[in-house]
């Protein structure tokens, strides 16, 4: 928790019931509960101003479905950083916390993403619907889009869900053990290595021996091993972005 208060993600979206939704259970439920973590959500609807609270309309250009209205977005968003500066003194212009449309065409979301993240006061999460959002508000506010993975959405609430767990899980005193995101996958650029655990022999399948052998060095050595196989086998990306990073600097 900073002087300014617990790490808190807002959240504009049409559909403000589907939060906390999952994150009001578990770790994120009991940060939640123990005020370690706010989120807040606004209704972009709120800020429609037409007798039929319209939040969009067809596309210029023509075709299918229709898009968020930049109007509407912009004054949910000037509402957001309005009460963002009488909170936190010393803002005077726009917001100190980064502002995230989820989006398929972002930049697709990263664990290096999701700790900087955690490590700042919280984003404001824009969700879209629809066909999306008018280019022209992503622009004036110079928004980051974020993308969970090469795949439509029906909408942006389910994706700030999975970028709010991912970065709660990481704030302090959210996870008992707090080597256990030093250890896992993506913290040093590769998947984490396979679990085991009792009974050691189940249904004719051993634990490998070595992991029952007590030598914390060789552990460690058949780990990476593992770490190493499972990422060149499956993300071969990660892979040859670790082996550039290992690659002592030439000359
Ligand atoms: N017409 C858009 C396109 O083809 O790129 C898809 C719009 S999608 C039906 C509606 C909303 O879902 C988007 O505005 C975005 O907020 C969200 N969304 C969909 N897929 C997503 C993804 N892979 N990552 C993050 N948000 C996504």
């Amino acid at each position: 928790m900073s002087a300014a208060g617990p790490w808190t993600a807002t959240v504009l979206t049409l559909f403000p019931e589907m939060f906390p939704g999952s994150l009001g259970h578990s770790l994120a439920g009991k940060a939640l509960a123990a005020e370690r973590v706010r989120i807040e959500t606004i209704q972009i609807r709120d800020f429609a101003t037409d007798r039929h609270a319209s939040v969009d309309d067809s596309p210029f250009g023509g075709g299918a479905g229709l898009v968020m209205r930049p109007d509407v977005i912009d004054s949910a968003l000037r509402s957001v950083v309005m009460s963002d500066r009488a909170k936190r003194s010393g803002v005077t212009e726009g917001s100190d916390r980064p502002i995230l449309y989820l989006s398929p065409r972002g930049t697709p979301l990263t664990q290096a993403r999701v700790i900087a993240l955690a490590e700042g006061p919280g984003p404001i999460l824009l969700c879209g619907r629809y066909e999306g959002v008018d280019q022209r508000v992503l622009d004036a506010w110079a928004m980051e889009e974020v993308s969970l993975g090469d795949y439509v959405l029906s909408g942006g609430e389910p994706a700030a869900l999975v970028l709010l767990d991912a970065c709660i899980r990481l704030l302090p005193g959210v996870m008992g053990n707090e080597d256990t995101t030093a250890e896992e996958s993506f913290s040093h650029g590769l998947l984490e290595y396979p679990h085991y655990t009792r009974p050691a022999d189940w249904a004719g399948r051993e634990v490998p021996p070595v992991l029952l052998s007590g030598n914390h060095a060789e552990i460690a050595r058949w780990r990476q091993a593992q770490a190493e196989a499972i990422t060149r086998a499956r993300r071969p990306d990660l892979m040859r972005a670790f082996e550039a990073r290992s690659v002592p600097a030439r000359k």
